[in-house]
């Protein structure tokens, strides 16, 4: 069943989201908001603040994301870049980022940020995600590139790079379903990143991409053992126990103690696992993501899962009864 979902209901969930008409109901229904929440706890700056302030009670660290993808006009990409600065201002102001183990942080997509403009794109995100580093720095907040398609992954890591030479602290993401990425890895742990490793949650062809979910997750523990042997940090992003499992081992194959790494996972998923992980006395890092545009975040969470998207359908049939 689950082989079965990944092979056919996976494709088809992202493929038909694009369906501009699809997202304008599934945004008007209330029922999608009730899901929606478990994996997006708000709207505003306020409410990432709340989530925050409860996810550091609970001893974790977090990474709050503004949602939106895609931007196809300079004012949505100025847009974003004010959104970042407000939350920004507001950690600072509100004293977040003193007195951590490790830095708050921010993520965030070059895609909200312009990348995809036809004119001078790359440059326009380029120019927005220094603005927001700049920010960041002075608010003492880390900041880390979020990977998208395969299609941008060249053009959003020679940004990263450019980046890094004023701000060595920013870290990026990489996805272990590209077969291109032990060889990113290689690259970007001798020159000590910090690598949020994931599998990848976009729908990607065999010529670029693994697509059975054993050698992604083959690819996971490789690229793994690559970014642990290297001189950067090693950010854990699955769910996975098949990985999770296997990480201490490779830490201390490596002499790393838990600071020198840690374990990311999404808001709202596997939430008893990260506190597990917590109390254990590691690092655990939770993804928070807030804002209006929810809509593809959302539907790469369904995606990911048959009980997600299970549920989602039961409480819209039960709507309409
Ligand atoms: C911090 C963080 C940042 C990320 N950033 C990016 C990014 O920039 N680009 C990108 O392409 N992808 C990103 N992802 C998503 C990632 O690529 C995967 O799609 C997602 O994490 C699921 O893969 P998994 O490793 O958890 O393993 P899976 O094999 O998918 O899941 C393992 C187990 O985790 C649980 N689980 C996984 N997903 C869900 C879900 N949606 N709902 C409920 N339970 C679930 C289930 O118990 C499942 O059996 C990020 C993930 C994390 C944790």
């Amino acid at each position: 069943m689950t082989e079965l979902f990944h092979r056919v209901a996976r494709p088809a969930i992202l493929a038909v989201s694009r369906f501009d008409g699809l997202r304008r109901t599934a945004e008007r229904l209330p029922v999608t908001r009730q899901v929606v929440h478990r994996f997006v706890p708000g709207e505003t700056v306020g409410d990432a603040l709340n989530s925050v302030e409860q996810l550091r009670y609970s001893g974790r660290l977090v990474s709050i994301d503004y949602l939106g993808e895609d931007v196809t006009d300079v004012d949505t990409a100025n847009a974003t870049v004010d959104a970042y600065t407000e939350l920004l201002d507001a950690l600072a102001s509100r004293g977040e980022a003193a007195g951590q183990v490790r830095p708050l942080e921010v993520s965030l997509k070059l895609s909200a940020l312009g990348q995809a403009l036809p004119r001078d794109g790359e440059k326009i995100a380029l120019e927005n995600a220094h603005a927001i580093c700049e920010r960041a720095q002075r608010a003492g907040v880390w900041v880390t590139v979020d990977a998208e398609d395969h299609t941008t992954t060249d053009s959003t890591l020679s940004i990263v790079r450019e980046l890094r030479a004023d701000f060595d602290w920013l870290g990026t993401v990489l996805q272990s379903y590209l077969k291109r990425t032990h060889a990113d890895c290689e690259d970007f742990a001798a020159s000590g990143a910090r690598i949020r490793l994931c599998k990848g949650a976009y729908e990607e062809p065999a010529s670029v991409a693994y697509r059975d979910r054993d050698d992604v997750t083959d690819s996971y523990l490789r690229c793994l053992r690559v970014l642990m042997a290297g001189t950067g940090y090693p950010m854990v992003a699955s769910h996975d126990p098949e990985i999770i499992t296997a990480v201490p081992a490779m830490a201390r194959e490596n002499s790393r103690t838990v600071d020198d790494f840690e374990y990311q996972m999404l808001y709202g998923i596997r939430d008893g696992e990260q506190r597990r992980l917590a109390d254990d006395g590691n690092h655990v890092r939770v993804y928070v993501p807030f804002g209006t545009q929810w809509y593809g975040y959302f539907v790469r969470r369904l995606a990911e899962r048959p009980a997600n998207l299970t549920f989602f359908l039961r409480a819209l049939a039960e709507r309409r009864h």
